[in-house]
C-alpha cells in the first residue's frame, strides 16, 4: 500500500528529485565541455603534427587551428577534420600529388641522414625548410649546391675539431658522428614507451566517449601504404579500443603524428620513373659538386654512370648509403693525412732536441777535454819542475838518473791517460752524431715525401675534376701571375671568357651524361689547340676563362675564331645521336690601368654582346654596344 503523503512532503519529494537531476546534467555538461576541450586540444595537436605533410592540407590545418584557438562552435570543425581526412587518406593511397618534388623528398632524407655538426644545425634548419617547399628543377640545383657546400663545409669542420682533439680518446668515425645512430625505422614504434608494456596500465575506464569516439572515426579513415604501417595503425586502434582512458588519448594522438609524419618520409616507393629520373639527375649533380680528392673520381663516376642507367625506386637507398660512405672515407682519408704530418711533426721535435743535446753534449765533451789538457799541463809541469829541481839537487847520478825515470814514467802514464779519455770522448761523439745524421736522414726522407704530396694535392686541386683541365683557382694563381708580369713589361696581354651556346637544352634534351661529355670534349679542344704560353681554365659550369700573353686583341680574334669553328665542326654524338655544339667568346686586352676584374668584366660584356648576336660568334670589347 502507497504510503500517503502529505502536499508538503510531495513538493519536497518533487523538488529534491529536480534537484538530482539538475546536478546530474551539470556533471554530463561538464564531461561534455571537458571532453569537448580535450578534443580541440588534441586536434590542434594533429594539426600541428601533420602540419607540412602536404601543400593542400596546410590552409585547412591551419583553419582548423584557428577555428579551435577562437573557440568556433563544434560544429564548424567536422566539416574541416572531414576535408584533411580525405587528402590525408589519399595521400596514403599514393594518389595525390607528392607534396613536394622527389628530388627535394631525397635531398631532405640524405639531410636527415647526415648527423651535421652542431654548429651547423642552422644552416641545416634552413636548408630542410627549403628543402620541404616546393621547388622547380633550377631550385633544386640550388639546393644540391647549397647541400653539398653544407657537406663540404662539415667535413671541414670536422677536420678541424678533431684536430684540436687529436690528443684525446680515439673519436668514432666521422660516418658515424655524420650518421648518427639512427634508430631503425621499423622498430620506432616497438622502442616508444607507450608500446614497452612498462607503464602500469589502468583499468578500463570509458568516462566520455566524444575524443574516443572521433579518434577511433580518424583511425579509421586512415588508410597507409605499406603493410609494416598498417601494422602500427592497427596496433594504434586496438590500444585505442582497449584502453580508451582519457589520460593516454594525447599519447596515442604523439604515435599517430609520428606514424603520418614517417609514412610521409617513406613513401620513396610510390615514385614515378619520371621523378626517380630527377632524382637520379639531381644525385648526380650532388657529386659532380662534391669537391673530393681524386682517388674518389672513379667511384663518383661509376656511381654517376649508375645514376644514368634506368633505375628501381628501391636502388636510390643503397646509392645514398655508398655516397654517404664515400664521403666517410674522404673525411678518414684526410683524419690520416693529417695524422702523418703530426707524426711528421713530432719527428722533426725530436730531431730538434737531439740535436740541441748533441750540440749541448759536444759543448761538454769540449770542457772536458780543456780540462783534461789543463791537468796534463799541471802534472806535465810538476813533473818537469820536479825534474829541474832534481838535476839541480843531483849529486848522484845514478839516484838522478832513476828520479828522472820515474817523473817521465808519470809523465808517459799522465800522457795515456789523456789520449784514452779523449778517445773515449771522441768515439761517443762519433756515435751520436751518427745517429743523429741516421736520424735526420729518416726525417728529410719523410719529408721529400710529404712535399711530393703536398705538391701533388696543390696540383689537383688546380684541376678541375669533370674536364681534367685547369679550375678556378688555378686561374686566379696564373691570372695574378700574369697580370704581375703586364705591369712590369707592359707585353701584349688578351683574355678570353668563353660560354656554350644553350647548354641547358643540350642537358635537357640529352641528359647531364650529355651535358657532362660535351664538357670534356670541349674543354680538350680548348685545351689542345692553343699555344703552350697560353693558359685555360674551366671557370665554372659550362665557362671558361683563357689567357693569351704577348698576343693583341687583333691576333687573339682569329685565334678565338678558329676555337669556335673547330668547336662547332666537332661531330658530337651521344647514344648515336648528333648533338650540335656551339660557343660563345668575348675577349678583352689589357691596357692602361686596368685591373684584372676591369678586363674580366668587359671580355663578359663582349661575351654577352656575341650572345646578344645570335651566339656561336667571337667578339671583342670593341663590339660592346652601350644603350
Ligand atoms: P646561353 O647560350 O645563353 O649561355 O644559354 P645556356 O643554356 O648555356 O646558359 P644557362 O646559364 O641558362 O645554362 C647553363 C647550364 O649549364 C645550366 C646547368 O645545368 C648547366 N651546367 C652547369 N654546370 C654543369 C655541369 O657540370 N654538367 C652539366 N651537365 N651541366 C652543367
Ligand atoms: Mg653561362
Ligand atoms: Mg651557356
Amino acid at each position: 500500500m502507497a504510503e500517503d503523503k502529505t502536499p508538503q512532503q510531495e513538493i519536497e519529494r518533487w523538488k529534491q528529485k529536480y534537484f538530482a537531476v539538475l546536478g546530474e546534467k551539470d556533471s554530463v555538461d561538464k564531461s561534455l565541455a571537458e571532453g569537448e576541450a580535450q578534443l580541440r586540444r588534441s586536434l590542434s595537436h594533429l594539426s600541428l603534427a601533420t602540419d607540412g605533410i602536404h601543400p593542400a592540407m596546410d590552409p585547412l590545418l591551419r583553419e582548423l587551428r584557428n577555428a579551435i584557438r577562437d573557440g568556433k562552435p563544434s560544429a564548424t570543425l567536422p566539416p574541416l577534420v572531414e576535408q584533411v581526412l580525405e587528402i590525408s587518406s589519399k595521400l596514403g593511397q599514393g594518389a595525390a600529388a607528392k607534396p613536394s618534388a622527389p628530388a627535394q623528398d631525397i635531398l631532405l632524407e640524405l639531410l636527415d641522414s647526415l648527423r651535421l655538426p652542431r654548429g651547423m644545425q642552422r644552416k641545416v634548419k634552413a636548408l630542410r625548410n627549403r628543402l620541404r617547399q616546393d621547388g622547380d628543377s633550377q631550385a633544386t640545383s640550388a639546393l644540391v649546391t647549397q647541400l653539398s657546400g653544407l657537406i663540404d663545409e662539415a667535413l671541414a669542420l670536422q677536420a678541424g675539431v678533431a684536430g684540436i682533439h687529436a690528443e684525446e680518446s680515439p673519436q668514432p668515425g666521422f660516418f658515424t658522428r655524420l650518421l648518427g645512430n639512427r634508430p631503425d625505422k621499423g622498430d620506432a614504434m616497438a622502442s616508444s614507451p607507450a608500446s614497452d608494456g612498462g607503464a602500469p596500465r589502468r583499468e578500463p575506464s570509458r568516462e566520455t566517449g566524444h575524443d574516443h569516439d572521433d579518434l577511433v572515426a580518424l583511425l579509421n579513415k586512415i588508410h597507409l601504404p605499406g603493410t609494416e604501417q598498417t601494422r602500427h595503425l592497427l596496433e594504434l586502434r586496438q590500444r585505442l579500443e582497449q584502453a580508451p582512458v582519457q589520460k593516454e588519448i594525447p599519447e596515442i594522438i604523439d604515435q599517430l603524428s609520428a606514424l603520418l609524419s614517417r609514412t610521409h618520409q617513406h613513401h620513396t616507393g610510390t615514385y614515378s620513373p619520371d621523378e626517380v629520373a630527377m632524382i637520379q639527375d639531381v644525385l648526380c649533380q650532388l657529386l659532380e659538386r662534391l669537391n673530393l680528392p681524386t682517388q674518389f673520381h672513379a667511384d663518383l663516376t661509376r656511381i654517376c654512370e649508375h645514376l644514368q642507367e634506368e633505375l628501381e625506386p628501391q636502388a636510390l637507398m643503397p646509392l645514398l648509403e655508398e655516397i654517404a660512405r664515400i664521403i666517410d672515407k674522404a673525411h678518414t682519408l684526410s683524419e690520416e693525412e693529417k695524422a702523418e704530418l703530426e707524426g711528421f711533426l713530432k719527428n722533426i721535435t725530436q730531431s730538434l732536441l737531439e740535436i740541441d743535446q748533441h750540440l749541448l753534449g759536444t759543448k761538454q765533451v769540449s770542457q772536458q777535454v780543456m780540462e783534461g789538457s789543463r791537468r796534463l799541463d799541471v802534472s806535465m809541469e810538476e813533473q818537469v819542475q820536479g825534474i829541474e829541481a832534481s838535476v839541480l839537487a843531483a849529486t848522484d847520478l845514478p839516484e838522478l838518473r832513476k828520479i828522472i825515470e820515474s817523473r817521465l814514467s808519470a809523465i808517459r802514464t799522465h800522457l795515456e791517460q789523456f789520449r784514452t779519455d779523449e778517445e773515449q770522448r771522441f768515439a761517443q761523439l762519433d756515435q751520436e752524431f751518427d745517429q743523429l745524421r741516421s736520424h735526420l736522414a729518416d726525417v728529410e726522407q719523410e719529408s721529400i715525401h710529404l712535399r711530393h704530396k703536398i705538391l701533388e694535392q696543390h696540383q689537383q686541386a688546380l684541376r678541375d675534376p669533370l674536364t681534367g683541365i685547369s679550375n678556378r683557382l688555378a686561374y686566379n694563381e696564373r691570372i695574378h701571375h700574369e697580370y704581375q708580369r703586364w705591369k712590369r713589361y707592359r707585353d701584349e696581354l688578351t683574355l678570353l671568357v668563353w660560354d656554350i651556346d644553350n647548354f641547358k637544352a643540350i642537358n635537357d634534351r640529352f641528359g647531364h651524361h650529355a651535358g657532362d661529355k660535351a664538357l670534356r670534349i670541349i674543354a680538350t679542344l680548348l685545351s689542345k689547340n692553343i699555344r703552350t704560353t697560353d693558359f685555360v681554365a674551366r671557370y665554372g659550369g659550362e665557362e671558361f676563362v683563357m689567357l693569351m700573353p704577348n698576343t693583341t686583341l687583333e691576333s687573339a680574334l682569329p685565334a678565338a675564331d678558329n676555337l669556335r669553328i673547330t668547336i662547332a665542326q666537332s661531330d658530337f654524338t651521344y647514344n648515336g645521336i648528333r648533338v650540335p655544339i656551339t660557343i660563345s667568346c668575348g675577349l678583352a686586352q689589357f691596357r692602361d690601368d686596368d685591373t684584372e676584374d676591369d678586363v674580366f668584366k668587359r671580355a663578359d660584356g663582349a661575351l654577352y654582346q656575341a650572345k646578344h648576336a645570335g651566339r656561336d660568334k667571337c667578339l671583342t670589347e670593341r663590339d660592346i654596344v652601350t644603350e
